[in-house]
């Protein structure tokens, strides 16, 4: 039985892997949940699933959270509190397997920890990779440890790899990606009405149900353009062999195109518990819970190419990664301060881009040599953006 820790259990990739663990109850014991401040749904997670540890980052609702268990049926479970309690319960000694499904960069210090501890990943949280990059990857070999993506496309190349690929590696005869994108809800909406989308609007993904952020990710596009960094440092490649197809049925997940011309697809259902039971079963493969796909229902799939003038921030994300050193970790921060505003409902949903390529102008490009530089840059990063927020609102 292997023992996993999930980070972000209350989060909508959180709640998927739950459902498949649920499955496959005398594979994996649930060891550690975590949450930002749902104490609500964790209590219930907590329930259901037994774990030995419950963390809860906000020390507030910890306390409150601690209180509710000493009453309950289980009071057995260690409440932790605060953002280092993270680190401490995926690295601990069992569990094997950590899903990383914590949004934004809040994920990057428990994720990088159960890297350099030799774990199985999963990782869902694309924005710790994009943000450290090189220093994630390098953290993976030298541990040893197992990375498995969950984002579906990044899953779905993984499965048209070679046998025995591992995440990183150079696959030689594979000359191309072509990632595949929903195009998102604004993908036909006449480029004047766009300045004023609301948040709903935003959040109201055609084909896949997400946590707020990624669906407003998906809505400008900036989600491909993280996808597209993810991965060139996944899969070791260029971001010219990465070409980016608009594929409206969500049918195809990614592919993989070949030197001899052969291209590996992988399909199915557009539900997140599918790339989830890949990685929780793999080398094997175990029920997941989704509907078998229905051909004759797909009918057709449609491929397009995506507009850069529609979609800003896909260019910025080219743009990030051509400059290289702190550029990925700038447009990661800048992002999230933009997309936050705008669900807060401080900034138009077409300031996304600008707020975005204007924090990156006002950096030069230097070496992301270590996590202290990187960190410092995130920061520094952010309170630039909340700077030319106030700036465009005066
Ligand atoms: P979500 O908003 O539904 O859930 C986020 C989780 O992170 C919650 O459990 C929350 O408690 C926790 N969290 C938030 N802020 C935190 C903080 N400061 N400290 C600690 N924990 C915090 O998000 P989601 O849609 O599940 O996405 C999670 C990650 O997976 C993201 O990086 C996203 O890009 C990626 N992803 C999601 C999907 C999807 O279908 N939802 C698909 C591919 C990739
Ligand atoms: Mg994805």
């Amino acid at each position: 039985m292997k023992g996993i820790c999930i980070l972000g259990a209350t989060g909508s990739i959180g709640v998927s892997t739950l459902d498949v663990v649920g499955r496959h109850p005398h594979l994996y014991k649930v060891i550690a949940l975590t949450a930002n401040t749902n104490i609500d749904a964790l209590y219930e997670q907590c329930l259901e699933h037994h774990p030995d540890y419950a963390v809860v980052v906000d020390e507030n609702k910890a306390r409150i959270f601690k209180d509710k268990l000493q009453n309950s049926s289980i009071p057995d479970i260690q409440v932790l509190a605060g953002p280092q309690a993270l680190e401490y319960v995926a690295t601990l000694d069992t569990v094997d397997s950590v899903m990383a499904a914590i949004v934004g960069a809040a994920g990057l210090l428990p994720s990088l920890a159960a890297a350099k501890a030799g774990k199985i990943i999963l990782l869902a949280n694309k924005e710790a990779l994009v943000m450290s990059g090189a220093i994630f990857m390098q953290a993976v070999t030298e541990s040893g440890a197992q990375l498995l993506p969950i984002d579906s496309e990044h899953n779905a190349i993984f499965q048209c790899m070679p046998v025995g690929y591992i995440a990183g590696m150079q696959a030689k005869q594979a000359r191309r990606i072509l990632l595949t994108a929903s195009g998102g809800p604004f993908r036909e909406m006449p480029l004047d009405q766009m300045a004023s989308v609301t948040p709903d609007q935003a959040v109201a993904h055609p084909n896949w149900d997400m946590g707020r952020k990624i669906s407003v990710d998906s809505a400008t596009m900036m989600n491909k353009g993280l996808e597209m960094i993810e991965a060139c440092l996944l899969f070791n490649m260029q971001p010219d062999q990465i070409q980016v197809v608009i594929h409206l049925q969500s049918v195809i997940h990614s592919m993989v195109d070949y030197v001899d011309g052969t291209v590996l697809a992988q399909m199915g259902n557009p539900d997140m518990r599918i790339p989830i039971a890949h990685s929780l079963a793999w080398p094997e493969r175990f029920d997941s819970g989704a509907e078998p796909l229905d051909i004759f229902a797909v009918r057709r799939m449609d491929f397009e190419e995506p507009s850069l003038e529609r979609f800003p921030c896909l260019r910025l994300a080219y743009e990030a990664i051509a400059a290289g050193g702190i550029m990925p970790t700038v447009l990661n921060a800048a992002n999230e301060i933009a997309v936050e505003a705008f669900l807060n409902e401080n900034v138009r949903f077409t300031d996304i881009p600008i707020i975005i390529e204007r924090c990156m102008k006002k950096f030069v490009v230097t070496e992301a040599g270590s996590l202290e530089i990187i960190l410092e840059t995130d920061q520094q990063a952010r309170l630039v953006s909340r700077q030319i927020i106030e700036d465009l609102n005066n």
